[in-house]
Parts: structure tokens; sequence; C-alpha cells
């Protein structure tokens, strides 16, 4: 297999120092970033010291420590410090003690095969071994990160050098080390795919981050911050998909409106603080009985809506009659006193009303305000 190649050798290494500066600066630049995660400063430092072990590798007349074992450990220091970051990505954690094994290992080896064995086909092979298999760990430890769509992009370029790793150490097990400026088309192969990857793991990380960036934005424009319940924003969004979906599979929903009972009597006795209090009190107790598919939101300051999937308006009513109680029989310390209140509920379902989002919430406000009419701390029906 060898010969003369396209793939000029001096090119090649060429490439590759400038890949890896390259993509260093764009991990280093991307984690000096103000709100950079610690997992982005651990790409950036494990890539910093990656480059350092490239170019102690290809410095010309240096002692063989720094050229072969010293330049071993620092790529796979490098790798080890990455892998600890993509794994902190997944909120798990990669010990100092495994980053340590993995330098020893990766310094005992090409020792071994340079000073007590002398073999540069053994040593050139276990080093891509070693290098595939923390390749094929980074790849999973990304699987286990979330979504295909966020993590895809960098699990091809890990799995692109874990595999020219692996190749190009299959190669070197079944064939000696090509004599110093012979070519062998496949290894110099494997070495353009693993320079090319390192701009697709560079590009893939980048984009996990904005996607989790993305996500945590998504979340937030979501979420009504005091109660963890959705904001009326989203309710209008997600509780229109859901009339729709209900509507396609000829299934009821049903929307219940909740509002707290003289709430600013609440306020003005023990305090705005308290009363914050409360209502994180109502939202644990309106979302006990929440399925997946159902939602709770907060509509206004003291008023909560759920819509409730595939519920008629006898299941809802029981259900809002069910939430009543519970929220009666439970009780609020503040201080030396017990608080307790009471709530008032609206009920509406698409088998009277339709499957309206905008008309649905009209019925079952109206029918909370009856509810309040007739006394407060009942259920009425639209
Ligand atoms: P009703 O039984 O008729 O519903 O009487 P109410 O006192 O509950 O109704 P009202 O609409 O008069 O008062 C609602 C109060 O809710 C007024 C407002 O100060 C208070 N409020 C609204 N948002 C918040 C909040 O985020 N935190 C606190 N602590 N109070 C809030
Ligand atoms: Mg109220
Ligand atoms: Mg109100």
């Amino acid at each position: 297999m060898a010969g003369t190649s396209v793939l000029n050798q001096q090119t090649l290494l060429l490439v590759q120092i400038c890949i890896t500066l390259i993509s260093t600066m764009l991990l280093v630049t991307a984690a000096a970033h103000s709100h950079s995660q610690e997992e982005q400063r651990l790409w950036a430092l494990g890539n910093v010291v990656a480059c350092v072990g490239v170019a102690q590798g290809n410095l010309p007349d240096v002692p063989m420590l720094i050229h072969t074992v010293l330049s071993y450990s620092f790529i796979a220091m490098g790798l080890g410090l990455i892998l600890r970051g993509l794994r902190r990505f997944a909120h798990q954690e990669l010990e100092t003690r495994w980053i340590v094994l993995i330098v020893l290992i990766s310094l005992v080896l090409p020792g071994y095969f340079t000073y007590v064995e002398p073999s540069l086909s053994a040593r050139m092979c276990a080093s891509a071994f070693l290098f595939g298999t923390l390749n094929w760990l980074c790849v999973a430890a990304l699987l286990r990160c979330g979504r295909w769509s966020a993590v895809g992009t960098a699990v091809t370029g890990f799995a692109a050098v874990g595999i020219s790793l692996m190749v190009r150490g299959v190669y070197l097990l079944l064939h000696p080390a090509p004599a110093p400026g012979v070519s062998v088309p496949l290894l110099d192969m494997s070495l353009l795919v693993v320079s090319m990857s390192q701009i697709v793991i560079v590009f893939g990380l980048l984009l996990m981050v904005s996607q989790r960036y993305a996500d945590k934005l998504r979340h937030l424009s979501a979420i009504d911050p005091l109660t963890g319940a959705l904001n009326r924003s989203a309710l209008e969004n997600q509780g229109r998909r859901i009339a729709q979906r209900t509507l396609q599979a000829g299934r009821s929903v049903s929307l219940v409106m909740i509002d707290a009972d003289h709430f600013k009597a609440i306020n003005d006795t023990y305090g705005h603080p308290f009363g914050d209090e409360v209502l994180r009190h109502l939202a644990h107790l309106l979302q006990q009985d929440m399925r997946p598919l159902d939602l709770m939101a907060r509509y206004g300051g003291e008023e909560f809506v759920l819509v409730l999937d595939g519920l008629t308006r006898d299941d809802a009513l029981k259900v809002g009659e069910r939430l009543r109680q519970r929220v009666e029989q439970a009780s609020l310390t503040a201080g030396a006193a017990t608080v307790r209140y009471t709530i008032s509920v609206g009920v509406a379902c698409s088998d009277q009303h339709g499957y309206d989002l905008g008309g649905l919430i009209a019925v079952a406000d109206s029918a909370m305000y009856s509810a309040k009419h007739a006394g407060r701390n009942r259920v009425r029906a639209g």
C-alpha cells in the first residue's frame, strides 16, 4: 500500500497544525465570553493543551522524550479535559483521577515502545488506539447530552476521528510503520480526516452551547418566575395547540379558571412577600393533579388557568371541586398565625362552547365570577 500519494505529508502536517490552532482560537474566544460556562472553558483549555502536544510532536530536532512521550501525554491530557467538559455539559462528572490515569497511560505506552522495547509501529499503533478510544468516550458522553439535533454535529466529528484512528491502529497492527518519507495513502487519509473533523467538532461544540442558550431562553420566556407555572403568552400558544390536538382527535377539552378569594386582604394583612408565598403554595396545590398532556398557567395576579386534555364538563367540575377542597383544607404559616384561604373556580368545556381557546377562557372567567357572586369558595360551570 506504500508509495506516492496525492497527500503530501509536509502539507498534511501544516494543515493539521493550522486547523488545531484555528479551532483552539475559536474555542478560547468563545470561552472568553463573560457568560461562558465551565464546560466551554474546559474545551478551550483541553484544546490549548492538545495544541501544545501537537506542536511538540512536530518540532524538528527535539529529544525523543519531548517528541514522542510528552507530546502524546499532552494530547491525551487535552482530550481528557475535553471529555470532562462534555460530561459536565451532560451534568455528569469526570473525576481528576481518571484524567491522571489517561495521562499516565499515554506516558507509559510511548515510553515503553521508545525506551524499553523500541518499535515505531507499536508506538504509532498504541497511540492510534488510545486516542481513538478517547474520541469514542467523547461520543458516548455526547450521546447522554440530549437531542441529536443539538449534539449530532459534534458526535459526527468525534466519531469520524474515532473511526480514522481505529482504522490507522488496525493498519499498523497488520503492517510495519512506513519508513520516513514513504507515503501510505490510508495513513495519510486518516490524518486528513482527523484534521478536518476538528473543524466539525468545534462547530458542533459551539452549536451545542448556542442551542442550550436558546432552550434556556425559550424556557424563561414561557415560565412565570414566581410560581413556575406557564405565563400567559405560553398559555395562548400551548393552549391553542391542545385545543387543536383534541379537536382533531375528537376528544373534549376543558378549561378551568381559578381565582384566589380575598387575596388583596392577605396582602394587606400579612404583606406582599407572604402573598407571593401564598401564590407559590396555590400553584403547588393546583399542579398536583396535572397529567403530562394538561397545562397550568398563571393568567393574572392571583388567577390560574388549567387546560385539561380529554375532560368533559362533568370531569372538569369534579377536578375543580377536588382542587377547591384541597385549597380549603390546606394552611400556611405566617409567623405565629396560621393562614387559610379559598378559591373560586369556573369551568368551560369544548362540548358546550367549542374549541376556540379565547372563547373557552371567556366562558370559564364568567363562570368563575358567578362563583364569586354566589359567595366565593365554590365551583361553577359556564
Ligand atoms: P376576590 O375574592 O374578588 O377575587 O378578591 P381579591 O382581593 O382576590 O381580588 P382583587 O382583584 O381585588 O385583588 C387581587 C390582588 O392580587 C391585588 C394585587 O395586589 C394582588 N396581586 C397581584 N399580583 C400579585 C403578586 O404577584 N404578588 C402578590 N403578593 N400580590 C399580587
Ligand atoms: Mg381574587
Ligand atoms: Mg383576580
